[in-house]
């Protein structure tokens, strides 16, 4: 008699239980960062997947053993029926989060709240409304930063998302901490990830280390205390002592978390990426369209894993442009 191996589970034994689905590849911001200074080519409406197929593709996957699915984009709440594919991934059962820009956040709280939606990620990268519009190209600040007050005063398990960037903002990381001193809120320091078209250069990226050098000589070390990590999480969780809320750093480039990865994505046009820094993919929705066995197609994806970001398992492959812009921008994937 055979096992029947899970398909969700690849050569390394690591078993994919969190799915992310990007639901538009547009966007209200243009972030230097996520997008190419140049706009990013949007696919063709027909290629998007619908909501039904949303749903119907997302049911393989929690059928063999997705248990969280977060939404992301380009910005998620852009997408006109975007309340109702929360209506129908809602009715599966899985834990749903969604990571937004949060400039129209406010105008989805009841939907979040009537199906049951905490987990809310928001991406902000400057507390100064200069350099917010500078690295967002909009002038959304206030609007934004009102919302996530907002969404922590209504009770949400509110994640603040920083991407850190050299000489640009990282002279604000004690002006984040502070914020988790009276507010609730979860802060996570990003490190500046490479993406086809965004310019990236390893010394603009700020590290792990860095970022931890600058709490240490800020905050007296025995104030700064480190907190248990969740199960596959991405994050190194810290909390300064008495403050009610906690800050982390996300340190994929410095110190990448694939041990546990238990991460796929699905972009917008219905395609599988096995890894945030894959360069291959897995059309799903041709096959969906066309009545393919697309369980085959996923377990496929997953076979062709590779141990540590998409291959690129030492700094210096990172650091070739060759490698890695043959990856989406993360507009186009779904961070
Ligand atoms: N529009 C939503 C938002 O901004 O939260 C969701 C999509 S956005 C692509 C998801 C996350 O990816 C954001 O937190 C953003 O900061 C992050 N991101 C985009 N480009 C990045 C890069 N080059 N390096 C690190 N993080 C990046
Ligand atoms: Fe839009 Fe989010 Fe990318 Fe900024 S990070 S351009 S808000 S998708």
């Amino acid at each position: 008699m055979t096992t029947k191996t899970n398909i969700l589970t690849d050569s390394f034994y690591r078993k994919h239980t969190y799915l992310r689905i990007s639901l538009t590849e547009r966007c209200n911001l243009r972030c230097t960062y996520c997008m190419p200074a140049e706009g990013s080519v949007l696919s063709p409406k027909e290629h998007i997947m619908t909501a039904d197929e949303i749903y119907n593709i997302a049911k393989t996957f929690v059928k063999n053993g997705v248990t969280k699915i977060r939404l992301t984009g380009g910005e998620p709440l852009v997408r006109k029926d975007a309340i109702s594919i929360l209506e129908k991934l809602a009715s599966l059962p899985v834990e749903i989060g969604i990571t937004t820009n949060a400039v129209i956040v406010d105008k989805f709280i009841p939907t979040f709240k009537r199906l049951n939606i905490k987990l809310i990620n928001v991406s902000l990268d400057s507390l100064d409304a200069g350099k917010f519009e500078q690295i967002t190209r909009r002038n959304y600040f206030k609007k934004v930063y009102d919302n996530i007050i907002l969404l922590v005063k209504e009770g949400f398990a509110v994640k603040l998302n920083a991407v850190l960037i050299k000489d640009f903002n990282d002279n604000e990381i004690i002006n984040f901490i502070e914020l988790t001193k009276n507010i609730n809120i979860n802060i996570r320091f990003i490190e500046f990830m490479p993406f086809d078209g965004n310019q990236w250069n390893i010394k603009k990226m700020v590290s792990y280390q860095e970022i931890m050098a600058v709490v240490h000589d800020y905050f007296n070390n025995k104030n700064v205390i480190r907190l248990e990590d969740a199960q596959h999480d991405t994050s190194k969780n810290y909390k300064i002592k008495g403050y009610q809320g906690s800050f982390a750093i996300i340190s994929s480039v410095t110190n990448p978390f694939c041990d546990s990865c238990n991460r796929l994505r699905l972009t917008a046009n219905g395609h599988l990426k096995n890894c945030l820094f894959s360069a291959t993919e897995q059309n799903l929705l041709s096959a969906y369209r066309k009545g393919d066995n697309v369980e085959h197609l996923i377990q496929k994806a997953i076979q062709g894993k590779f141990k540590v970001r998409g291959g690129m398992d030492t700094l210096q492959k990172l650091q070739e442009p060759k490698l890695h812009s043959k990856n989406r921008s993360m507009i186009n994937i779904g961070g």
